[in-house]
């Protein structure tokens, strides 16, 4: 599968090792672990791809153009699902499972409310804000692509309920965890990329962007946020709200 990735431009060399190590390891706690992970992939590649023209035109003052996914941006996608579905498997204990499917749900939310929202949701308004903000700017949501993240979140849900098949538990059920972990770590993406993510200005065109040479070729600088905050970072960390929000919602769950 990730030989297929790079040969369709979906991922860089690194990033196609990185997906090939990850995949083992999923595997390794189960077939069901990695056929979620593979549609999680093939969907988000499937989406990357559509109106990419009309999305890069959308965008291309304010992002790097890019079409592969590198080992950092697989990681920070992916990296917390399969620690916590390999500790899952490892100790018997359920609640890790659910905290994993969180953390891939937070990721699927971000990425569909992205890809969706880029193509066919408009004006994007500042999350905190509520001001109009560019197309493509962090922190920028609109109703569409919001609606695509949280059907997305439900769609990790249904697969947490097919897979984990719970029993009269009193608590939460998974497919509830799961469902706050991806809408509560999409929410949290949003913040972050709002406030503490680095954000570059283009001295040329006096505006604001992520590249760091601009598509008038003038070199931009560092202007606000924490320069080490970048989208990578973000994601990584939305993954992890995700999943703690799952875990905790899931806590009064007895280990398996
Ligand atoms: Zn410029």
């Amino acid at each position: 599968m990730a030989i297929t990735g790079r040969r369709a431009g979906s991922l860089s060399s690194r990033g196609h090792w990185a997906a090939f190590v990850m995949g083992t390891l999923v595997v390794t706690a189960g077939w069901e672990w990695g056929v979620l992970l593979i549609a999680y992939f093939v969907a988000t590649s499937m989406l990357t791809r559509l109106g990419h023209a009309r999305k890069e035109a959308r965008t291309a003052s304010m992002l790097p153009v890019q079409r592969e996914r590198n080992a950092l941006q697989v990681g920070a996608n992916g990296g917390v699902f399969t620690a916590l579905i390999l500790l899952g498997e490892i100790t018997g204990d359920a609640r890790l499972s659910v905290a994993g499917l969180g953390a891939l749900a937070a990721a699927a939310a971000d990425t569909w409310a992205t890809e969706i929202g880029t193509l066919w949701g408009g004006s994007p308004r500042s999350i905190l804000s509520g001001r109009a903000v560019p197309v493509g700017t962090s922190g920028g949501i609109t109703a569409i692509g919001s609606t695509a993240g949280v059907l997305a979140a439900a769609l990790v849900a249904l697969a947490a309920h097919l897979i984990l098949r719970p029993e009269g538990q009193g608590a939460a059920s998974p497919a509830f965890a799961v469902l706050l972990g991806g809408i509560g770590g999409s929410v949290g993406d949003s913040v972050l990329g709002a406030t503490l993510q680095s954000k570059r200005w283009c001295e040329q065109c006096r505006t604001w962007t992520e590249r760091r040479v601009h598509t008038c070729e003038y070199r931009t600088r560092h202007a606000v946020g924490l320069r080490w905050m970048t989208n990578d970072a973000v994601n990584l960390l939305a993954t992890v709200l995700g999943a703690v929000l799952a875990f905790l919602t899931t806590v009064p769950l007895a280990p398996r």
